[in-house]
Parts: C-alpha cells; structure tokens; sequence
C-alpha cells in the first residue's frame, strides 16, 4: 500500500493544472494519468483559444502543462484507477492495475469520452476507417474523401484539419444549422474542401475491412442514399467517465459528478474538476480553471486536516 497527501485522477487540463497548483502548494501530488497522458486535448488538432497560446497544437499544449506541473515536483504515474473506496472516510482507497494507494485527499478529474453513435458498421470499423481522432488519423486520409459526423466545435474544427490531408470533407449534421461558434462556421464555409450537409443522419457503415461507403437519410424527406467515402469521423460529444463512482459520489443523471462551490463531491476531501463534473462549459481553458480550484480546496481542506489533528495531540 503506497501512502499519499494528495492523488489526482486524470491528467487532461483539468488533473494537470491541479497537479501544478498542489505542487506549488508543497503537497507532492501524484497524478494518476491513464494510459496516456492529456485526456480530449491530447487528441485536438489546433487549439486557438488557450489564452497566451495563439495556436498551439493540443499534443504541444499537454506536454507543456505536464513539464509545468513535473518541474514543481508533481509525479505523473501511467496506470488506469480500477477502482476506489471513498464510502468509508479517509484514508481513501484507490486501486490501479499495479498498485494500491491510500491518500488523504483525492481530486478526480477523468474527464468525458467520445460519444459513439451506434449505428451498424460502427464498432466493426473502428481503426479501419472510423476515427473520433482527426490528429491520430487523420494523415492516413491523404488524397481520399471523408464524412464528418456532428454539427458543434469539434466536428467543424477537426473537420478543418481534415482539410490538409482528404480532397473532401463532407459534415453531416442532423439539425438545419450549426452549433459550432462563428469564427468556425465563418472558416468552414470559406473552405472548398467543405461541403455541410444538413438535415441527415447516418444509419449505417459499410465496408470490407474498411470504410467504403455509408448509409444516410435526410431527416426532412426520409430518403436513403448511399454514399462512397474513405472514412467517417464522428463528433458528437461526449460523456462523462464517472462509472468509476458510480454508488461512491454523488452524480446527476447525466453521470456528471455534482460539486459544491468548492469542488468538492458529496464525500468532504474528495474534490472534482472539469467535464468529469462541468455539464455547460467544457473548454480546456475552463477545466484548467476548475482543475486550479479543486488544488487550492484540497490545499485549504488538507491544512484544516493538519491543524485538528495537531490540536488534538
Ligand atoms: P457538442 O457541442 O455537444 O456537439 C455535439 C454535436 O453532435 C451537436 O451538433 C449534436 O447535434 C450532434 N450529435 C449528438 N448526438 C448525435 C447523434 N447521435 N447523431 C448525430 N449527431 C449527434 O460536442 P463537441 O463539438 O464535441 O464540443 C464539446 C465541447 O467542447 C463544447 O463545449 C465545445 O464548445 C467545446 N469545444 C470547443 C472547441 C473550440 O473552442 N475551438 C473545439 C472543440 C470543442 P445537436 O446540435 O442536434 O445537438
């Protein structure tokens, strides 16, 4: 059993910025980072809107917020949390596939995954042409055409950056309009590799061993067509991964985790930030944002553990 102050679950924006806040604080935070470090932003193409960052590749900015946290003394741990005990007070209990840890304090940032959409064709093809990662696939579409799937920011930024590699990149969303901000729809409409198709849904992937082609339906009409393409990115949101909690924190029914005003979860000491707990916002300078409030709690809570435990020597 390793004994912790401080554990943090995740290391997207949100783990990473309250890695730094608790290593400046002198707590020796670990950071419990997954399998791979960075969470959604690790996985984004251009990101243009981290204040102090004009255009900065999602991978670059990871890996900056990790050196950051690293050179004020957080360690970064690459291993998956399997489970956790937070129903019997502290010392919370967290297992990981090789380790078992006790900590005083616990911040859980893990963050949302990708929304699937569960058509048939789908989950057979995924890595053979269906991707939810234009940055980790999006080279092998070099010269070839591919369907974008959803109407918000990452359909429209990824679709983008589909641009510089595919000769075609066609965005169908089920609504008459996007949901994406302006300065993206404003691009997406200025590029001729973009084509927004509207009012359509699809129903269904086909291929032999890869992406050939796709079933899609107008909404408006019910008609059917067929579609060649290459490959399918879909962008359609994402959930909160909170199973892990699940009879441990309390939590909407949406999954998110419901905090206080200070981050912390409905167990005193265990404490949360960004999509894991953020329904509304959801942008990577907001979780760093949340991520800095959740550190600052668990500092103020840890310093009121010190100060009853000393009086009550
Ligand atoms: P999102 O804003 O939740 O948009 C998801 C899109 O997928 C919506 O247009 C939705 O349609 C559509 N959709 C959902 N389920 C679907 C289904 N089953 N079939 C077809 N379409 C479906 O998700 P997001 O684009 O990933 O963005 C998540 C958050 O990250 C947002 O807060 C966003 O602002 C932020 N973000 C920001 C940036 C940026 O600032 N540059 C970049 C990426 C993400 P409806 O419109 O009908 O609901």
């Amino acid at each position: 059993m390793q004994t912790e102050t401080l554990i943090i679950i995740g290391s997207g924006p949100a783990g990473l910025t309250a890695a730094l806040y608790a290593a400046r604080a002198n707590l020796n935070p670990l950071v419990i980072a997954g399998n791979q470090i960075g969470g959604q932003i690790a996985i984004t193409s251009d990101v243009e809107n981290f204040p102090g960052f004009d255009n900065i590749l999602g991978p670059d900015l990871t890996e900056k917020m990790k050196a950051q946290a690293e050179k004020f003394g957080a360690r970064i741990e690459y291993d998956e949390v399997t489970e956790v005990d937070f129903t019997h007070g502290r010392p919370f209990r967290l297992k990981t596939y090789s380790q078992e840890y006790e900590a005083q304090a616990v911040i859980v940032a893990t963050g949302a995954s990708a929304k699937r959409l569960g058509v048939p064709g789908e989950d057979a093809l995924i890595g053979r042409g269906v991707s939810d990662c234009a940055t980790c696939d999006g080279f092998f579409f070099k010269g070839k055409h591919v369907l974008v799937v959803g109407g918000g920011d990452s359909a429209v930024q990824e679709g983008l950056f589909l641009t510089k590699f595919a000769n075609r990149v066609r965005i169908i969303h089920r609504r008459d309009a996007l949901r994406a901000g302006e300065t993206l729809k404003a691009r997406a409409a200025a590029n001729d590799k973009i084509q927004v198709v509207y009012n359509t849904v699809l129903d269904r992937i086909e291929g032999n061993g890869k992406v050939q082609r796709v079933q899609v339906r107008s909404v408006t009409t019910g008609s059917v067509e067929t579609w060649e393409t290459d490959g399918v990115f879909v962008f359609i949101g994402h959930f909160p991964n909170s199973q892990l909690f699940q009879g441990q924190l309390a939590m909407d029914a949406q999954g998110f985790l419901l905090v206080d005003k200070y981050m912390q979860t409905s167990v005193p000491g265990v404490f949360a930030a960004g999509e894991i707990m953020d329904p509304i916002y959801k942008q990577a300078i907001s979780s760093a944002g949340q991520g800095c409030q959740a550190a600052l709690a668990a500092e103020r809570y840890l310093e009121a553990l010190e100060a009853q435990q000393l009086a009550a020597r």
